[in-house]
C-alpha cells in the first residue's frame, strides 16, 4: 500500500528533487499535482504518469478535497505561502508535509498547528536533514557522549545568490534572508543532533547598502545559542559567499566535523579523539541515502502506522521563535532569552 501524495507548486525543489525522489519510495507515490501553469502541470503530470483530472491550479486547491487518491499534500511553494495553503488543505482532510522553514511568524506557525489539529491531520515539516545518515550518526554519537559530553558547536551554512527578484529576496515572501531560508539549517540540525533547546541567542545581522539582492532580506546573520548543559553553539549564514555548509561538534575528548552536512550529497564526516596519549583521527564512511526519499517515506509510515512524526508542526514553531529571537537581539544589539524547554524524546 502506498500513500498518495499531491504536490503543490512545481518549481526546482519538486521538479529537480522531489518528484525523481519518489522514484525509490516504498510507501509513497504522487498523484496529483498543484500549479499555476497549466502547461507545466500537463508536462509533468504526462512525465510522472499522473491522470489529467489530477491536476489542479490554485483556485481549484480546495477541490483536492473531493479527490480520495490523495492522503498527504506536499506544501513546496514560497515561504509566505505555507500557512494558507496548509491551512486550507488540513480543512481539505489531508494529512500535510510543509517544506521548511515552516512559515514566516510563530502566529503563522501556530494556526497552522491548530488547523491540524482541529482537522485531525498530520503535520510533518520536511527537515530533510533528521532523515540523513552522517547528521543522524552524528547525533546517536553525541546522546551516547562517545567522546565525552558535547561542549562547543560551530555551524555555517553559507551560499551566493543572484537574483534580486526571485521571491528569495522579497521579504513579504521570504520571510527573512539567509537565516530563514539557509541558516534554518544550522539552527535545526543543532537542535536534533544534541537534542537540547536553546535558552538564550545573541546575534548579529548586516547587509549591503549597496546590493540590489540585500534591500529587503539580510545577507549575513550571525548568531551564539546557549544551551542548558552550558555549550555554546556559534552559528552563521550567508548570502553572498562562495558554499560552505559544515559544522564541528567539539566534546570533551573529540570532535566530529560534518562538511557538506546540509547538502543534499556529499557528506565527509572526520573524527578526533584522544586514546590515552594517542590522538586518533578518522574518516567515518556510511553509505549514503536519498534524504529526500527517506523523509517522504518516514511521513508515509506515520500515516500507515498512525504515529506522529518526529519533525512535527511544534518543531517548526521552536525554529520559528528562535528565529524571531535572533532578529530580535540583533535588532536591540542584547542577548535575548528563550522559555526554557526540556529534551525532546528519543527519535522515533
Ligand atoms: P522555486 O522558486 O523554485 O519554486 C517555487 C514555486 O512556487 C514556483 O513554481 C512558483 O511558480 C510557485 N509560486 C506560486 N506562487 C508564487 C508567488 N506568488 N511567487 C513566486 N512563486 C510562486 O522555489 P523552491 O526552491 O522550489 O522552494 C520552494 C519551497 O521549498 C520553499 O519554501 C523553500 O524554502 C523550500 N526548499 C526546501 C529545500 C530543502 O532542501 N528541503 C530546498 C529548496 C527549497
Amino acid at each position: 500500500e502506498r500513500v498518495g501524495y499531491a504536490l503543490v507548486g512545481l518549481g526546482h525543489l519538486t521538479l529537480e528533487e522531489l518528484l525523481p525522489a519518489f522514484g525509490n519510495c516504498k510507501k509513497s507515490k504522487p498523484v496529483a499535482l498543484v500549479s499555476g501553469s497549466p502547461e507545466k502541470l500537463h508536462k509533468v503530470a504526462r512525465q510522472y504518469g499522473i491522470k489529467p483530472a489530477s491536476c489542479y491550479s490554485y483556485a481549484d486547491y480546495d477541490k483536492l478535497k473531493d479527490n480520495p487518491e490523495v492522503q498527504v499534500i506536499y506544501i513546496v511553494l514560497p515561504n509566505s505561502m505555507h500557512a494558507e495553503f496548509t491551512i486550507r488543505g488540513a480543512q481539505a482532510g489531508k494529512h500535510i508535509l510543509c517544506e521548511k522553514p515552516m512559515a514566516n511568524s510563530s502566529a503563522e506557525c501556530q494556526a497552522m498547528i491548530d488547523a491540524c489539529k482541529k482537522a485531525n491531520r498530520k503535520l510533518m515539516v520536511a527537515y530533510r536533514i533528521q532523515y540523513e545518515p552522517y547528521n543522524r550518526y552524528v547525533r546517536e554519537q553525541l546522546q551516547k557522549n562517545e567522546y565525552g559530553k558535547p561542549k562547543f558547536v560551530d555551524a555555517f551554512n553559507c551560499q551566493s545568490s543572484a537574483n534580486p527578484k526571485h521571491w528569495r529576496h522579497i521579504k513579504a515572501l521570504a520571510g527573512g534572508g539567509a537565516l530563514p531560508d539557509i541558516g534554518l539549517y544550522c539552527l535545526n540540525t543543532t537542535r536534533f543532533i544534541l537534542g537540547e533547546e536553546p535558552t538564550e541567542v545573541f546575534a548579529y545581522t548586516h547587509s549591503d547598502p549597496d546590493n540590489p539582492l540585500f534591500k529587503e532580506v539580510e545577507e549575513v546573520c550571525s548568531w551564539q545559542m546557549k544551551f542548558p548543559s552550558g555549550l555554546i553553539a556559534n552559528c552563521a549564514t550567508h548570502y553572498n559567499v562562495h558554499d560552505s555548509r559544515q559544522y564541528r561538534v567539539m566534546t570533551e575528548r573529540g570532535w566530529y566535523e560534518l562538511e557538506n552536512a546540509y547538502a543534499y550529497t556529499g557528506q565527509k564526516l572526520t573524527t578526533s579523539h584522544a586514546d590515552g596519549p594517542i590522538v586518533r583521527q578518522e574518516n567515518v564512511s556510511i553509505a549514503p541515502k536519498n534524504q529526500f526519499t527517506a523523509e517522504i517515506d518516514y511521513f508515509s509510515t506515520c500515516i500507515l502506522d498512525d504515529i506522529a512524526p518526529y519533525s512535527t508542526g511544534e518543531e517548526g514553531l521552536q525554529d520559528q521563535r528562535i528565529m524571531e529571537a535572533i532578529y530580535q537581539s540583533a535588532r536591540e544589539g542584547k542577548p535575548v532569552k528563550l522559555p526554557r524547554i526540556d529534551k525532546k524524546d528519543a527519535f522515533r
